[in-house]
C-alpha cells in the first residue's frame, strides 16, 4: 500500500491543530495560525509546515514544536520523523516587515552538541534583587568553570529563569572556550539514557559521554526522587568529574534537602558547593522584562499596558511572557488594537489562576485521593489502567485550572512530554462531553479542588 504522504501530512496537521484548540484558551489565535499556515512539504523524512511569518515562526517553535514532533510521530507511527517550519508568506507582506527569514530549515545532522537555547544567554537576562545572587554566582561560574562555585545549585521556583541560567553559563564557556565540551541535559533525559546505557551494555559510551564534560549541566535534578537504581551511577559520574575539577551544575525546583527519596551521601554532595536561589520576580522585574521582551519583538504599546500587565501575572516569568506573546499575537495575527478591554481578554486565563492559587500539586492530591491512590501513582510511570485514568484526568484538570503549559504540567507529572499531557486531555474532554456519569465524577474532583 502507498501512503498518501502529503494527505496524511494534512490529517495530522488538522487533528493537531483541532485537539490543540479545543485545550488552549487562546483559540481565537490558533485559528489565526492555522488560516495562516500549511503543509509544505510531506515526505517519508520529514514534514515541513509553512508559517506566514516570522512572528508565527517563533511563537510556534517555543511553545508548540516540540509537541507538534511527538504528536506526529505518535499518530503517524513514524518515529523519526522530523518536523520543520519554513517562513512563507501568502498574504501580501506589509511593506515594513524588514525581516523576513530566508525560510531555510535548521541545518540537519549538526551534531546536537550542546542543545542550547540561543536566546538564553546573559544579555537577554534581567537582574534584580529576587534574581542577584544567583546570577552573579552563575556568571563568575561561566567566566572560570570549576573554580569557585562547584557544584552550583540554583533552586527556585517554575519559570523564574533557571534553565536560562543554566545555559547561559553554556554559552558562556563556549564563547570564550569553544572547544570545551559543555553537556547540558534535564535530569529526566540524563536518567533515560543511563538506564538505557545499563539495559543494552552501553555503559561505556554513556559514560565516557558524561565524565568527559568540562561543564555538565543537568536542569531540574528534583526528578532523581525515587529513582533508586539510577542513583548509584549518577554519584559515580558526579564524583568523577568533581574529583578532576570539572565543573557542575544543578538546577532544582526546590532545595537540596527538600528532594525526596534521595540518598543522603548525594545531598550533601548537591550542598557540597554553592546553594542559590531565585525568587519570584519583584514589580520592577517584571516590567522590565516586558518591555525588553517587548523591543525584541519590535512592539510598541503604552508603558501603562506595561504596568497592568505586571500587576496581574505575578508569580511566573514564562507566564509574564506567554501574556506578552499572546498580546503580540492578538496585535499581529488578528490585527487587532491594544486597547485595556484586549488586555483584560488576553489576560482572562492569568488572573483567574492567581487568586485561587491552585497548585499542579494540589489538583495531584485531590484527584489521588478521590480515586485512592497516591499522588506518587500520579506522577509515576505505571500504566495499569487503575492508575492511567485517574492520571490523565489530573492531568487535564491541571491544564483547565492552572494555566500551565503542557510541557509544565508534563515537568510535574514526572516529566512527562507535552504529547502525553495533549492526550490526556484530549481524551478526557472527549470523554466529557459523551458519558455524563463520568463527567459527574470529574466534576465532584473539581469540588473537592476548590475546597482543598
Ligand atoms: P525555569 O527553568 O526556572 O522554569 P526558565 O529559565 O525556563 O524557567 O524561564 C522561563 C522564561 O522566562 C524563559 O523564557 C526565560 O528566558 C524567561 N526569564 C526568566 N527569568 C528571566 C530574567 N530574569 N530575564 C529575562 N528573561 C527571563
Ligand atoms: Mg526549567
Amino acid at each position: 500500500m502507498t501512503v498518501n504522504r502529503r494527505r496524511e501530512a494534512e490529517n495530522l496537521w488538522r487533528w493537531y491543530i483541532d485537539s490543540i484548540r479545543k485545550e488552549e484558551p487562546n483559540a481565537e489565535m490558533l485559528d489565526g495560525i492555522l488560516r495562516l499556515s500549511g503543509i509544505k512539504e510531506a515526505g517519508d523524512e520529514r514534514i515541513v509546515i509553512r508559517v506566514e511569518n516570522d512572528f508565527i515562526r517563533g511563537w510556534i517553535e517555543d511553545r508548540l514544536l516540540d509537541s507538534i514532533k511527538a504528536s506526529f510521530r505518535k499518530m503517524a507511527e513514524r518515529p523519526d520523523l522530523d518536523v520543520q517550519l519554513v517562513v512563507e508568506p501568502q498574504a501580501p507582506v506589509p511593506a515594513d516587515d524588514a525581516e523576513i527569514d530566508e525560510g531555510e530549515p535548521r541545518p540537519k545532522g549538526t551534531p546536537a552538541r550542546p542543545r542550547l537555547n540561543p536566546k538564553y544567554v546573559f544579555d537577554h537576562f534581567v537582574v534584580s534583587s529576587s534574581n542577584q545572587f544567583a546570577h552573579a554566582v552563575c556568571l563568575a561560574t561561566g567566566k572560570a568553570p570549576g573554580k569557585q562555585y562547584n557544584p552550583l545549585f540554583l533552586y527556585g521556583g517554575v519559570g523564574l529563569g533557571k534553565t536560562h541560567l543554566l545555559q547561559a553559563i553554556g554559552h558562556r564557556v563556549l564563547e570564550k572556550t569553544p572547544e570545551a565540551s559543555v553537556v547540558y541535559v534535564s535530569c529526566e533525559e540524563f536518567l533515560n539514557e543511563m538506564i538505557d546505557a545499563l539495559s543494552t551494555g552501553k555503559l561505556k559510551r554513556f559514560r565516557k559521554k558524561y565524565r568527559t564534560a568540562d561543564v555538565l549541566l543537568i536542569d531540574d535534578i528534583q526528578f532523581i526522587a525515587g529513582k533508586e537504581q539510577t542513583q548509584e551511577e549518577f554519584f559515580n559520574t558526579f564524583n568523577e568529574l568533581h574529583n578532576s575539577g570539572r565543573q557542575i551544575v544543578f538546577s532544582s525546583d526546590r532545595p537540596p534537602h527538600e528532594i525526596q527519596r534521595v540518598e543522603k551521601r548525594l545531598i550533601s554532595r548537591f550542598e557540597s558547593g554553592m546553594v542559590a536561589d531565585i525568587a519570584p520576580p519583584d514589580y520592577e522585574l517584571r516590567v522590565a522584562i516586558l518591555k525588553k521582551q517587548a523591543d525584541a519583538a519590535r512592539f510598541t504599546v503604552d508603558d501603562g499596558i506595561f504596568a497592568y500587565i505586571a500587576r496581574k501575572v505575578v508569580f511566573n516569568i514564562r507566564q509574564l511572557e506567554g501574556a506578552l506573546i499572546k498580546l503580540i499575537g492578538y496585535v499581529q495575527v488578528l490585527n487587532k488594537k491594544v486597547t485595556p478591554e484586549l488586555v483584560d481578554e488576553v489576560l482572562a486565563g492569568y488572573s483567574q489562576s492567581v487568586p485561587k492559587r491552585l497548585t499542579i500539586d494540589g489538583i495531584i492530591k485531590s484527584a489521588a485521593d478521590y480515586y485512592g491512590v497516591t499522588p506518587a501513582d500520579l506522577v509515576g510511570k505505571r500504566r495499569q489502567k487503575g492508575i492511567v485514568r485517574p492520571r490523565q484526568v489530573a492531568m487535564a484538570l491541571a491544564r483547565e485550572l492552572t494555566g500551565a503549559t503542557l510541557g509544565e504540567i508534563g515537568e510535574r507529572f514526572g516529566g512527562k512530554d507535552h504529547s502525553t499531557v495533549l492526550y490526556a486531555c484530549e481524551k478526557v474532554n472527549g470523554e466529557l462531553r459523551t458519558d455524563p456519569s463520568f463527567k459527574g465524577e470529574v466534576d465532584e474532583i473539581r469540588a473537592r479542588i476548590a475546597g482543598a
